[in-house]
């Protein structure tokens, strides 16, 4: 062979070679849309990470949503396309938000989809996790994926290796970004450079660094919240010894129209530990306080997993980097108190003793803030904290928490009881009834599509050929029948999977026999209180709780999961019969048994027959019980009764001891304690038997009120004096 022929069989066989390769090309693309494909939806999947992308890239959605035509150029109808664009503004990292990307995933595996289109497929999901489930549907559905570059076929080998690579390299990609910034901003930080919001007490420079707040009111606050810890030792004492001298705390927002502006706000919880662990208010610098545990993370909760480092565990920290309010060894000091204190509220907040079976699930009527479960004596309380704890409130209310869990759990069986499990299968069959009308619907529909299809299939094939005008007009309304036909059989299909599916009659009766013997099960040594725990929050909503101003009347309103609301009414053990709303009532009815001739022991099996019950936390009356009450209301009558009792020996502004501690609503021991410690005007009238009289104008009223309603949150702290002193009130 020459050389002229052996070019010219070289050049012949490269163009035969790139020949057959664009063929296989074409080959390739057209073979793998098919009917079943093509039967199906295309999907046109828009997505833009981010708000502001949106608004910068109107451009790139624009392109997104032009992929609609090259769904219709592959062969795909208009009435066939569908556009998902609700993840707009969502990053691809996880598909946790993304309730696009999800209806996209359950719409594949409801085998609706033939085609879905995106800009570069791997935008998809940026996530591996995500794009793999995506695959991996796909391939058992065999669904197409096209995108820029072509069209994949993930059901095909060589197809679904390439789908992959480009799906790590995506996400490698997002990975390298992702590190390259955050080692500029580490570098950056070491500096001493990354500054986020100013902390309150100080404000950022036009050269952006932090100095100390110029406003002179603002330095002095900041310096008193210090001096004030110092002295108290205790967030709390700290947080109430503001509210106390209602201090304000100045903040400059960060955000909003009056961004930089000094406002001053109430004084709270979180504020003050923010400021206290704040290592710049002894001129520090720090970064990195802030982690995320993953273990700790709940998907769907943003905010979660967040942990925090102490200063000396910060990445960066830089000291006498800023002006200081407070010396370094100062910050120091203050940290290992801190740290003290938060020790010993575990130790004394660690529960051992039983588990409360409504824990996290409480509601306080008044104020409408989550109850706490608290240990005191070993008994089991709610109360409303939240509010004194945070803000230095007084306290809202609280009530022992055996009875009320009692009375709950009793609720909780007689909810799981046979008759009510009974009740709600019969209600399910109700619903099967109801479902079973929608299939008959949907038969019905389908039927007619059906019929309709065929009569237009029927009128063309009996028209004359010739006749072409008639002929073409009579064949496009049979396409359009069939096209309708189909929409409908899928929109059936989607319609059947929505479907809950119903219970066997096996299930049915193992949830019989199950119940069957709720009580002793829920009773049982064998059933933790973990175990009822679970089934209470299972069940519950909430429990919303109001008592009745003082009294042992507590409303309670059970709301199941589900939305049944259930309205009960509880009776609290109080402390006094003086806070008991039927006292009158019990005492007539002793007084009747009495007089009967009734012994102390009938007497007390008689209320306990009638349904009255002591005040404390006994739950029946005994012969004892009797007696201290009948001496009790015999010590009452030598008293002038209520109202009526004789005030011609007290002078102005006097009132009987026990008078003013029912105007104060307080047990009278209490204002007797009072007297002897010499925080009330007392004096002992020596003509009617030795009472005690107390001197109480407007002033002091006000001041004793308050004095009353003060030692209710204050816990361990002194009582100030301003509301202790006799005759202080009469400023
Ligand atoms: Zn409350």
């Amino acid at each position: 062979m020459n050389e002229t022929a052996q070019a010219a069989s070289d050049v012949a066989r490269n163009r035969a070679r790139s020949q057959v390769a664009a063929g296989s090309i074409s080959a390739l693309l057209s073979s793998k849309i098919k009917p079943i494909h093509t039967a199906r939806l295309a999907i046109i999947y828009v997505r833009q990470s981010t708000q502001k992308q949106v608004l910068d890239h109107g451009e790139s959605t624009a392109r997104q949503y032009a992929l609609v035509d090259r769904a219709e150029a592959l062969g795909w109808s208009r009435d066939r396309i569908e556009v998902i664009d609700e993840d707009l503004g969502q990053s691809g990292s996880s598909s946790e938000h993304r309730t696009g990307f999800r209806r996209l995933l359950s719409e594949v595996s409801s085998d609706a989809v033939g085609l879905i289109i995106g800009l570069e497929m791997s935008r998809l999901a940026r996530s591996c996790k995500d794009w793999h489930a995506l695959l991996e549907l796909c391939g058992i559905y065999q669904t197409l994926l096209a995108d820029s570059d072509g069209t994949y076929d993930p059901s095909d080998h060589n197809d679904r290796l390439l789908l992959g690579l480009k799906g790590t390299m995506s996400e490698a990609e997002l990975h390298v970004l992702r590190n390259r910034m955050y080692e500029g901003l580490c570098n950056k930080a070491a500096r001493g450079e990354v500054l986020n919001h100013p902390p309150l007490g100080y404000i950022r420079t036009i050269q952006d660094n932090f100095v100390m707040d110029s406003d002179a009111q603002v330095q002095a606050v900041v310096n008193s919240i210090f001096d004030r810890f110092n002295r108290w030792g205790s967030i709390s004492g700290l947080l109430k010894s503001l509210v106390h001298d209602e201090m304000k705390v100045p903040i400059r927002p960060h955000y909003g129209p009056d961004r930089g502006e000094l406002q001053w706000r109430q004084p709270n919880r979180v504020t003050l530990l923010n400021l206290l662990h704040h290592p710049i208010y002894a001129g520090a610098y720090r970064w990195g306080h802030r982690d995320v545990d993953a273990k700790k993370k709940i998907p769907g909760r943003p905010a979660t997993g967040r942990t925090f480092n102490a200063y000396d565990e910060c990445r960066v920290l830089i000291r006498d980097r800023f002006d200081a309010y407070i010396s370094w060894e100062q910050f120091e000091a203050n940290q290992e108190k801190l740290r003290e204190n938060s020790k010993k509220s575990r130790f004394m907040s660690a529960p051992g003793r039983g588990i409360s079976l409504l824990a996290g699930l409480v509601q306080c009527g008044r104020c409408g803030r989550s109850m706490s479960v608290v240990y005191s004596c070993n008994r089991l309380r709610y109360t409303c904290q939240r509010g004194a704890i945070d803000y230095g409130e007084p306290q809202c209310q609280s009530l022992s928490g055996a009875g009320l869990d009692r009375a709950i759990g009793g609720l909780l069986i007689e909810a799981l009881r046979p008759a009510s499990i009974a009740l709600s299968l019969h209600a399910s069959k109700d619903i099967q009834s109801q479902r079973e009308q929608v299939a008959l619907q949907w038969r019905q529909r389908l039927q007619r599509a059906e019929y309709d299809a065929d009569l237009a299939r029927r009128q063309y094939s009996s028209v004359d050929p010739g006749n072409r005008l008639v002929a073409a007009d009579l064949e496009r309304r049979w396409e359009e029948k069939l096209t309708q036909q189909e929409r409908l059989m899928l929109d059936h299909r989607r319609f059947e999977q929505s479907q809950q599916s119903e219970l066997t009659s096996e299930e049915r009766s193992r949830i019989e026999s199950l119940s069957s013997d709720i009580d002793a099960l829920w009773s049982s040594a064998q059933t933790s209180p973990e175990d009822r725990q679970v089934i209470a929050r299972t069940l519950l909503d909430r429990v919303v709780i109001s008592v009745e101003e003082e009294s042992e009347n507590v409303d309670v309103e059970v709301r199941f999961a589900g939305g049944f609301v259930s309205q009960m009414r509880h009776t609290r053990p109080v402390q006094t019969y003086d806070q008991r709303s039927d006292y009158p009532e019990l005492i007539n009815r002793v007084h009747q048994l009495q007089t009967r001739g009734s012994t102390l022991a009938q007497i007390a099996a008689s209320l306990n027959h009638e349904g009255f019950v002591p005040a404390k936390r006994a739950k029946q009356f005994n012969r004892g019980m009797i007696s201290v009450l009948l001496r009790r209301e015999k010590h009452r009558k030598n008293e002038p009764a209520k109202g009526h009792r004789d005030r011609s020996s007290l002078n102005t502004d006097e009132w009987w001891l026990s008078d003013l501690a029912a105007h104060l609503k307080m047990p009278i021991a209490t204002m007797h304690r009072w007297r002897r410690v010499g925080w009330v005007k007392a004096r002992k009238v020596e003509s009617v038997g030795g009472h005690w009289a107390i001197h109480a104008d407007a002033g002091e009223l006000s001041r004793l009120t308050e004095l009353r309603n003060y030692r209710r949150g204050w816990g361990e702290q002194k009582t100030p004096s301003r509301l202790t002193t006799p005759g202080s009130g009469d400023r």
